[in-house]
């Protein structure tokens, strides 16, 4: 989940204008139901390819389900011209780096991973466990200060371990009347400060990237505005490996996407970028419209991906 913005109110479905495509024919940043994301892999790559994407990668927090799906054997087949790329997205914490991070965490996305990779599974498969028991934790906290969920926990279909982040405890929130939106709950409740933070455990980035790299993955610090002003950070973190820095994130304004691209073509990093789409604010298309994808960007990254 991207560093929330402003809180927005959408009007109605049917007073809502349709949605003009953007132009961007690439995003490499999106999530499905096998992560915190809220439409169906299946019916994530329609709406994307709708949108006129052709390089897609679904990038789910420490999951590749979504990507298997809809390769396997008997799947729908993927829309004419779309190439879909195997990601993930790894949280990686970032506490007790001595680093002065907003949310003392560093997003890593492994894009192009192997999705048949043992080792890099049995890595994600810890990062799903410790996010569970995050998600038990924080339902614990916010009975302990008032505001239950319980009730509306109960309600979810909790036997998979796809990944149950705090996006699934915002609209658990809203549901039980508690907050306003999904970016009303991060704000007041549930963003490191707010009285509703629990501290992950999981990898840290060196990890996260040594990880993604060996099961032959692009290493790609995602939405970090804070790139331009950490660039000791990112040197070191080069020499473990990262090769990529998400200079396109859809949150990013003109501003933001030079610097951060600045950045990236600085230190020799291969520029990522992607809708970091979740769902919650609307159909693809609209989050689609928001995205820049320069064609040199996306001429990098097929470069880079050898797609
Ligand atoms: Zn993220
Ligand atoms: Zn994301």
């Amino acid at each position: 989940m991207a560093t929330p913005g402003p809180a927005r109110h959408a009007p109605p479905p049917e007073e809502r204008e349709p949605f003009v495509p953007g132009d961007a024919i690439a995003d490499v940043h999106a999530h499905s139901t096998r992560s915190d994301g809220v439409l169906e892999p299946a019916e994530l790559v329609r709406q994307v390819h709708e949108a006129g994407v052709r390089l897609f990668a679904l990038a789910d927090h420490d999951n590749l389900a979504g990507y298997r799906e809809l390769v396997a054997p008997g799947a729908a087949p993927l829309p004419p011209g779309l190439v879909l790329v195997p990601a993930v997205e790894i949280n990686a914490i970032t506490r007790g780096l001595g680093l002065e991070l907003a949310e003392g965490e560093l997003h890593v996305l492994g894009i192009g991973v192997d999705p048949a990779d043992e080792a890099f599974e049995a890595a994600l498969a810890a990062q799903r466990g410790a996010r569970r028991a995050r998600f038990f934790a924080t339902v614990d906290l916010l009975r302990q200060i008032g505001l239950p969920i319980d009730a509306q926990v109960a309600e979810l279909d909790l036997t998979g371990d796809d990944a149950l982040g705090r996006p699934t405890v915002a609209r658990a929130l809203i549901r039980a009347g508690l907050a306003d939106s999904v970016e009303d709950a991060f704000r007041r409740i549930l963003s490191h400060g707010q009285p509703g933070y629990v501290p992950r455990t999981g990898l840290g980035p060196v990890e996260a990237i040594h990880a993604i790299r060996a099961a032959g993955g692009l290493a790609s610090i995602a939405h970090f505005w804070e790139a331009p002003d950490q660039l000791a950070l990112l040197r070191g973190l080069m020499d473990e490996g990262l090769d990529g820095l998400e200079s396109h994130h859809r949150s990013f304004d003109e501003e933001t996407r030079r610097r951060v691209g600045e950045t990236a073509r600085a230190l020799g990093l291969v520029e990522t970028g992607g809708t970091d789409y979740h769902g919650d604010l609307g159909p693809y298309a609209e989050a689609h419209s928001g995205l820049v994808m320069p064609d040199e960007l996306v001429a990098g990254l097929r470069t880079a991906l050898g797609v």
